[in-house]
């Protein structure tokens, strides 16, 4: 009787093996599709199109990028050498503009961190967001009175705001200054979250009187004890950016607050090897339109794509410079690069933009 049914469960074996054959090769054939993080990761520059925003902060691509110059009358850019200094022009020329209106409060100037890479997209190291040109980190350490050498832009440490153990602000360290320029930057229709270590958010909560409405784009996250990370909404011409919802309307200083400091939230990553989001993301996990960003030909020249100040989408879209723009901080000599000049005309930036698309 067993004798008789074996010819059927033959083929059944032969199939199933075929089924675990198959899955082996299929993984195989994922494992082997290259990461998202090294095809963006690769690109020095953007392409020469009108920018757009695709998918979400943590999972995406942008295109037409512009670079902010790597020296400002008002800023100066951190870790040049990780070309992170790319995003939507609307945020480069937010950027611009909170430096010169942060210099008008009173604060020196900006050291600004990572904000995307050429064509946004997944990092090899640090951030899960930043990929849609919509994300920057500024630190709370002032630009110092002379200019940075590369040298020093690339191993110069930020100062720590936080005290690891108690997870609140270095009252030394915390200036009105600091305050006021976080008021700034959360003062912009266009910034819709302000991230920022909790015991800074708390710090804010405790001190700051009369309008506290700002208190609202002002998160508590892990980290950002040296830098804060401003974000600004999907922008008018990306309907396939993906908004994020918005923040509650409280000021944020209750409850959720209240759980920074408890100790859940700092217990040890009991998987710290486990890998990271960046590390799995392929060109099939990010939208479709990302393939044709990382496919579109280079600028012609990193000038082409460099922010100039006023209208950062015109620049992109000019004629290429003959000649590269001299990367003068390699000398630590005082000029500003060439690109700094043109930003002496007061950019019309700070005009209410359109709400974006609602949905999707
Ligand atoms: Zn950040």
């Amino acid at each position: 009787m067993n004798l008789r049914s074996l010819p059927d469960r033959k083929p059944f074996l032969t199939a199933a093996l075929a089924v675990v054959m198959l899955a082996a090769l299929a993984a195989a054939a994922i494992s082997a599709e290259p990461r998202a993080k090294d095809l963006f990761g690769a690109k020095k520059l953007p392409a020469v199109v009108p920018a757009q925003s695709f998918g979400f902060y943590s999972k995406g691509c942008f295109a037409g990028g512009v670079a902010l110059p790597m020296d400002g009358p008002t800023w100066e850019v951190m870790r040049p050498s990780r070309n992170r200094r790319w995003g939507h022009p609307a945020m480069i020329s937010l950027i611009e503009k909170l430096s010169r209106d942060a210099v008008a409060d009173g604060w020196p100037g900006l050291l600004i961190g990572d904000i995307s890479q050429p064509r946004g997209g997944p990092m090899m190291t640090g951030h899960a967001s930043h990929q849609i040109g919509l994300d920057a980190d500024i630190w709370l350490t002032p630009m110092p009175k002379r200019p940075l050498t590369f040298a020093e832009r690339e191993s110069m440490s930020a100062t720590l705001m936080v005290d690891e153990k108690t997870h609140l602000v270095k009252d030394a360290l915390w200036t009105p200054q600091h305050t006021r320029l976080l008021e700034r930057a959360a003062s912009y229709p266009e910034v819709e979250r302000i991230l920022v270590n909790p015991g800074i958010k708390k710090k804010l909560c405790d001190t700051v009187t009369g309008d506290r409405s700002w208190l609202r784009k002002i998160r508590p996250f892990w980290g950002h004890d040296y830098h804060f990370h401003m974000r600004i909404g999907c922008q008018p011409g990306s309907p396939d950016c993906k908004r994020q919802e918005a923040t509650p309307a409280d000021d944020g200083c209750g409850k959720p607050l209240a759980w920074w400091f408890t100790e859940e939230p700092w217990r040890p990553n009991k998987n710290p090897d486990a890998p990271k989001a960046r590390d799995l993301l392929t060109m099939a996990n990010l939208p479709r339109e990302c393939q044709a960003v990382l496919a579109a030909s280079d600028a012609p020249s990193l000038a082409a794509v460099t922010y100039q100040g006023g209208n950062a989408t015109a620049v992109a879209v000019a004629e290429p410079q003959p000649t590269e723009p001299a990367e003068t901080i390699s000398s630590g000599n005082a000029a500003l690069p060439a690109a700094a000049s043109a930003f002496a005309p007061t950019p019309k930036i700070g005009i209410p933009l359109p709400r974006p698309r609602p949905g999707n």
